[in-house]
């Protein structure tokens, strides 16, 4: 046990905050340190009324029922962490509110109350941040919502308490409250950032703010904020609106982006292969019963393990993406294009008509992914070109094509032949040539003579 000795003790040293890196775990106390510090250094700065208490109760029970109704929201976007999901921090709503008309002890509890309520509401059972993750979150704004006090105290006019009601006193005092908000930001943000910086020290700059986008909408909490605790003086009762608006965003905008998620591709954008399949389902019922056609693409990019060799990893992963944004920009709003994984992609195209106009999509697909050209992701070398793909097509109806897995076999069975011939060439499917006789194609179209048997 001597390798233990100044370890702590007993259940504390189960805390995985101790498995954190050394200057990590480091930095993170001495964050929670400070908070606390400047937290109990600000509480005594002003007494606490009964008008006070009362408006801490209001505030915390319109936080209660905001993160009672926006918890599923919650735990969702926690569990994906993706970044791609814009959303409004409730928290944020409630403390910002108390920081501007609550005495700071009464502003420390409302981060405090917030955070406990969250932890405790949104993850009942599971919990998927460590809670020394949650508490060094929950000092970061403690730590943000103290200089946001000390600006207030400094520069408003009637602090703690709205904005001044007359029309110049009252955008002086605007001002002074965006300057909090900004401090508190600045702060908070600045704080999470080094700490994801030494741990996980990012390949540049440009990566460190690649969530940018969602830390400016803690602006607009703050935004939100304010507005709360204008509310709260002047018409308590009016504080319903506030939650109403916050808990509908959250359940309708918010929800419509996680379905949005859901059928996504998160390298590319693309349909991800479930909802692809969806699609291209209900694109072949629709066509049985109105009598018209559904054309399949499967695409693969040619020789792709040598572009992942030659340029490494992420590149290869931007070559995928900016051959999904050709797929978009070759094709109609009502087709789909999906990417299935590895460096495979599929396009369903209802109404396509004729296997020869298919077959026309196809080679536009081929000739624009040869001129793709794409600078290195270091900015030295020469670009990455010369790339080139290869397409399997096939139609529904034709012969012996009746459901989606056998026109997705039959592209495929396509495809397989257009890499034997070598490569960089679309094949349709020998169902495709045979079956419509009436929309006779092209006579340079390949038809994939490997498939006659099947
Ligand atoms: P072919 O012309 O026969 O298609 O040759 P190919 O090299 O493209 O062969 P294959 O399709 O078998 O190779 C696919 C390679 O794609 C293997 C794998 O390393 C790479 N790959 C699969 N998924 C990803 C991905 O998400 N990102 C990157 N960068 N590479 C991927
Ligand atoms: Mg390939
Ligand atoms: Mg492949």
């Amino acid at each position: 046990m001597r390798e233990r000795q100044g370890k702590p003790r007993g259940w504390v040293k189960g805390w995985a905050l101790w498995q954190l890196p050394k200057p990590v775990l480091g930095y993170v106390l001495a964050v929670n340190t400070v908070a606390i510090a400047v937290s109990a250094g600000t509480a005594l700065l002003l007494p606490v009324t009964r008008t006070d208490v009362i408006r801490f109760a209001l505030l915390a029970g319109c936080a209660a029922v905001a993160i009672e109704l926006t918890r599923q929201v919650e735990r969702q976007r926690e569990y994906n962490r993706s970044g791609t999901v814009a959303y409004v921090d409730s928290k944020a709503v409630w403390s910002f509110a108390a920081v501007i008309v609550l005495p700071p002890v009464l502003a420390s509890a409302m981060v405090l109350f917030t955070y406990a309520l969250a932890w405790y509401r949104v993850w009942p059972h599971t919990r998927p941040v460590p809670p020394h993750r949650w508490i060094f979150s929950c000092a970061t704004v403690l730590c943000g919502t103290q200089a946001a006090v000390a600006v207030l105290a400094l520069g408003m006019r009637d602090y703690p308490g709205a904005p001044s009601a007359q029309p110049l006193a009252g955008l002086a005092d605007l001002g002074i409250v965006a300057a909090a908000a900004l401090l508190r930001w600045v702060i908070n943000m600045g704080l999470v950032m080094a700490a994801i910086a030494l741990s996980n020290p990012p390949a540049s700059v440009k990566d460190l703010f690649h969530n940018f986008g969602q830390q400016l909408l803690e602006v607009g909490a703050m935004g939100l904020g304010l507005v709360a605790a204008a509310v709260v003086v002047a018409h308590p009762a009016a504080l319903a609106g506030i939650v109403l608006a916050l808990v509908a965003m959250h359940r309708t905008v918010l929800l419509a982006q996680y379905r949005q998620h859901a059928r996504t591709d998160t390298k590319t954008g693309l349909a991800n292969p479930r909802w692809w399949h969806q699609f291209a389902e209900q694109a072949l019922v629709r066509a049985r019963n109105r009598g018209t056609t559904v054309g399949v693409l499967i695409l693969d990019i040619d020789h792709f393990k040598s572009i992942n060799d030659t340029y490494g990893h992420p590149d290869g992963d931007r070559v995928l993406r900016a051959i999904a944004e050709e797929l978009i920009a070759e094709t109609r709003d009502h087709d789909a294009c999906g990417r299935w994984g590895g460096e495979e992609f599929a396009i369903v195209l209802p109404d396509v008509g004729s296997a020869p106009n298919l077959y026309r999509v196809a080679e536009r697909i081929r000739v624009r992914i040869q001129s793709v050209r794409l600078d290195r992701s270091g900015g030295h070398g020469p670009p990455i070109a010369n790339l080139t793909a290869s397409l399997g097509a096939a139609i529904y109806p034709a012969a012996g094509i009746n459901s989606l897995d056998e026109l997705v076999l039959a592209a495929d069975t396509a495809l397989y032949a257009a890499k034997n011939a070598g490569r960089n060439q679309v094949r349709l499917s020998a169902g495709a040539v045979t079956s419509i006789p009436e929309q006779q194609p092209r006579t340079d179209i390949h038809a994939d003579s490997t498939d006659t048997s099947t």
